[in-house]
């Protein structure tokens, strides 16, 4: 048996519940990667692992969750000062061009599966996220990511771009900054309605050179899993990941 962090409910554990994209929890259908963003944000917060029910109210504590799943948003709401955005809805924040307003603004950001949707250069995402959070603040990310040496961009010169359909195929348009149109044929695209098309293929070196050109420090890559929780990596890839702004 584990017990989910997120809902407190106890599910059987079997070799989906390890999982990361399998909804393993019988009562609110969490994954391991959406307890393992909860049980990362706990370990930085409070410095040990407790379920979300058990996060003391903390209404001084500033957090943003970008398109979070709101199995723990309405629970991370009714503990912190925390609101959930998206980039086609309101409330909305563009990682790529955030409000001068934001800036400082957060205790803890959530991205999970948004940076590799987010258009190139995506250094300047990492920038953004930094920005966003008060001094020592974390940021709690997940991205698929690879083990190769490089992260590999699809579409490094993407400047203005769309995507059109073409002979019932969805292709991607592109105008470079020398007024070259380039047409993309071979797209990935991740589930979920939105920009969902996959930019890149991160790797984990480059990961965290992104995170530490962007000034983050304390960059942590959350191995060990918590099988308490039901979160376990059956691969050594695609980990979450913490990083904090530099303390004032
Ligand atoms: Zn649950």
């Amino acid at each position: 048996m584990f017990r989910c962090n997120i809902c407190a409910a106890r599910s059987d554990v079997t070799p989906q519940t390890f999982q990361r994209e399998v909804a393993s929890c019988s009562r609110c259908g969490s994954s391991a990667r959406l307890r393992a963003v909860i049980d990362a944000l706990s370990r930085e917060l409070f410095g040990r692992s407790l379920a979300l029910s058990d996060f003391p109210v903390s209404r001084h504590v500033s957090g943003v969750g970008m398109s979070d799943w709101e199995g723990y948003a309405v629970r991370l709401r009714e503990r912190f000062d925390y609101v959930n955005t998206f980039y086609h809805q309101e409330p909305r924040l563009d990682i790529c061009d955030i409000e001068p307003r934001l800036e400082g603004r957060y205790d803890f950001v959530i991205t999970s599966e948004v940076f590799e949707h987010v258009p190139p250069p995506v250094s300047t995402a990492f920038v953004n996220l930094r920005r966003l959070l008060s001094p020592g603040g974390v940021a709690v990310v997940t991205v698929p990511y690879g083990l190769q040496d490089e992260t590999v961009e699809h579409f490094p010169d993407l400047h203005d771009y769309e995507l059109v359909t073409e002979e019932g195929r969805t292709v991607l348009r592109s105008v470079t900054r020398s007024g070259e149109v380039r047409i993309f044929h071979d797209l990935v695209f991740h589930g979920g309605p939105g920009e969902t098309l996959e930019m890149r293929r991160f790797s984990e070196r480059g990961l965290v050179s992104e995170f530490e050109r962007a000034g983050f420090v304390d960059v942590h890559i959350h191995r060990d899993g918590n099988p308490v929780y039901g979160i376990g990596w059956p691969e050594p890839w695609s980990l979450p990941i913490t990083a904090r702004a530099p303390a004032r």
